[in-house]
């Protein structure tokens, strides 16, 4: 883990939050790479759940909502963590996150279990009194539920159908480390799937291999997946049954990736009574009015990303040459292509670099470097998990051709000029 996090940083994916005035525990920001992976994961997310089914709808619901949300969906009152405290060293642990009754720092004793609510408050207005109290939404999902007849009376959709949303969700979380694993702010990217009552549990089990299908699709090892029940003193407030996918983590083990829940008609029942709107769907064919159940997938941004780099890490000695590598699927990865001159010093193979650079640079997210020599380029770029690096030399200025390497099996090859980018479009997208 502690590599991972250095390479994280070194190389631009993630860097600690505040950092210049002694950071800010469980934040982070993202790098020029770290942004690209992220958007990449939630392109592919996208793509996969809502544009390439016919039965999703997209929203962008709001950070910050009417407080009454919270209340009509449980939170203020049933969202609720138990903190203890080490007597000694004073850390913070939730409960449910330490295994045994001291502490896993110094040894110490705990107090007593307390209650709190981990929603972050702020007020709306200038005065900050109980009267302008709104909370930094906890979980996406319910800007979907709020905007359920919206969508309801513009798409008139026909059950099963879902509604899908990436956004950012707020934890007051005390405990600390495991790196983005737990963050105070964080990206979920969510889906509501509406279902009639009786078919709850047959869209469930689907759900669960679409889960499946996607993420070993982004490259995560089958072996490394599994999924494990809730029990009854576990689940959330508003759920009936929920099974986590949890992922075999550098540290400690299978931890949850993503939650999938079975939220019952809970949401929408109690948002119509506390609302006064009547949130019910109408069987077109029966007449039938009735709420929808819920199916809800949640997947976790960051841990998609934690777990992609788990699976993508290498330290390896091919040929007597040593490297680390991050072993990323293309589609993920955040340049896909590095171009460079084989000399800086050489007007004719920079100027030849740079047309290849400026051609490719409209097709996809590609990099230059003209940096020391030929090796440190290629160590930067496999640790960066760029697929291919193409190199200009002399060869190139009489037979039209680079040579390009591959990073996984650091394979060269000279391929013509004229036939580079269908090369690295079927060799990235195929
Ligand atoms: P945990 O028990 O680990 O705190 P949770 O059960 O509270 O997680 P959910 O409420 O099910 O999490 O949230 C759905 C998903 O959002 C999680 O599966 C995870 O991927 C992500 N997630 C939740 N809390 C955080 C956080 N603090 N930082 C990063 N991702 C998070």
């Amino acid at each position: 883990m502690d590599k991972i996090v250095s390479l994280c940083k070194r190389r631009g994916f993630v860097y600690p939050g505040s950092d210049i005035y002694g950071g800010l525990a469980n934040t982070f920001d993202f790098g020029p790479l770290g942004v690209e992976l992220a958007n990449n994961i939630k392109k592919s997310w996208w793509k996969n759940f809502v544009q390439d089914r016919s039965d999703m709808y997209g929203l962008d619901g709001g950070i910050l909502m009417n407080p009454k949300i919270w209340e009509a969906s449980g939170h203020t009152q049933g969202f609720i963590d138990t903190l203890v405290e080490c007597k000694k060293c004073h850390k913070r642990f939730r409960t449910d996150q330490v295994d045994s009754k001291k502490c896993p720092e110094c040894g110490g004793e705990f107090t007593e279990a307390k209650k709190f609510v981990p929603m972050f408050k702020t007020f709306v207005g200038p005065v900050e009194d109980s009267a302008s109290v709104v909370y930094l939404r906890p979980e996406t999902a319910q800007a979907i539920f709020v905007n359920f007849k919206n969508i309801i009376d513009s798409f008139h959709p026909v059950l099963p159908f879902g509604i899908a949303q990436i956004g950012k969700a707020f934890r007051n979380e005390i405990t600390l480390g495991n790196f983005i694993f737990r963050k105070l702010e964080f990206e979920q990217m969510e889906i509501e799937y509406f279902v009639e009552e009786k078919n709850w549990e047959k869209y469930f089990k689907e759900w669960k291999k679409e889960i499946e299908k996607w993420v070993i699709d982004l490259g995560i090892g089958k072996k490394n997946i599994r999924w494990r029940e809730h029990n009854k003193e576990e689940l959330a407030h508003y759920s009936k049954h929920t099974e986590d996918i949890e992922y075999d983590f550098p540290f400690g083990g299978f931890k949850e990736l993503y939650g999938l829940a079975y939220r019952t008609d809970y949401d929408l029942k109690n948002h119509s009574e506390k609302s006064g709107k009547d949130l019910r769907y109408i069987d077109l064919k029966t007449n039938e009015k009735f709420f929808p159940h819920v199916i809800e997938p949640s997947f976790g941004m960051e841990r998609t990303m934690l777990a992609i780099f788990s699976e993508a890490y290498y330290e390896e000695e091919i040929k007597g040459v040593k490297r680390v590598v991050l072993k990323l699927n293309p589609a993920v990865a955040p340049i896909k292509v590095a171009v460079f001159p084989l000399l800086a010093n050489k007007p004719n193979l920079i100027k030849k670099a740079k047309e290849i650079y400026d051609g490719l640079k409209k097709e996809f997210f590609i990099t230059w470097d003209d940096r020391g020599n030929i090796g440190k380029r290629y160590y930067a770029q496999d640790e960066a998990g760029t697929p291919f690096c193409v190199t200009v030399d002399f060869e190139t200025l009489e037979k039209d051709d680079v040579t390009v390497r591959e990073r996984d099996s650091m394979k060269q090859e000279r391929i013509k000029i004229k036939e580079l980018a269908v090369y690295l479009e079927e060799k990235l997208n195929g």
